[in-house]
């Protein structure tokens, strides 16, 4: 409950979910959809409370800034390709925090211009897209328990994985 009177400060519209049983083995607890916040997503979302928190923490104190520092613009739609997934983490055994919607893998965002900036395409290049996507990964680093890039492994070479597991990892 803390959790959610810490969202009704942010910019975040969501509603919450009751708990459910959406694949064998990974139910739902507490979680929330996420339709919108000060950016659109190209997809709502469900996420857990303190992912949706982090979320907004990062929105406001790094991505925004960030997009104003390196652009002089705000990020106007954050592109993802999810965040519930019921699966072990690729190449172990161990559960995903995707399996428990407390994970979310985000590919790109569109600038007011519509300009385009894609982790894929941008990371390893020199420019200001690249500037900016490396403000984003340390700043997402104070947000969220796990960052992990295309620096990590080849894996995340198209995305930014961002979670709220018990473990802190920023890479
Ligand atoms: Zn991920």
């Amino acid at each position: 409950m803390l959790c959610q009177q810490a969202l009704a400060t942010s910019p975040l519209r969501y509603t919450a979910l009751a708990d459910s049983n959406p694949a064998a083995d990974c139910p739902l607890e507490n979680t929330l959809r996420v339709q919108a916040s000060g950016v659109r997503f190209s997809s709502s979302f469900i996420t857990t409370c303190p992912l949706a928190a982090a979320f907004a923490l990062f929105e406001q104190h790094a991505l925004q800034p960030a997009a104003q520092e390196v652009f002089g613009q705000p990020v106007m739609q954050l592109e993802h390709v999810g965040s519930f997934a019921c699966r072990t983490i690729a190449g172990s055994q161990r559960r995903s925090q995707h399996a428990s919607a407390n994970a979310l893998d985000i590919t790109g965002f569109r600038l007011r211009d519509g300009r385009r900036i894609s982790v894929l395409r941008d990371w390893p290049g020199e420019g200001d897209a690249a500037r900016f996507l490396r403000l984003v990964h340390n700043g997402a680093c104070d947000s969220f328990n796990v960052t992990l890039g295309p620096q990590y492994n080849a894996a995340h070479r198209d995305h930014l994985h961002v979670d709220m597991g018990l473990f802190r990892m920023c890479r």
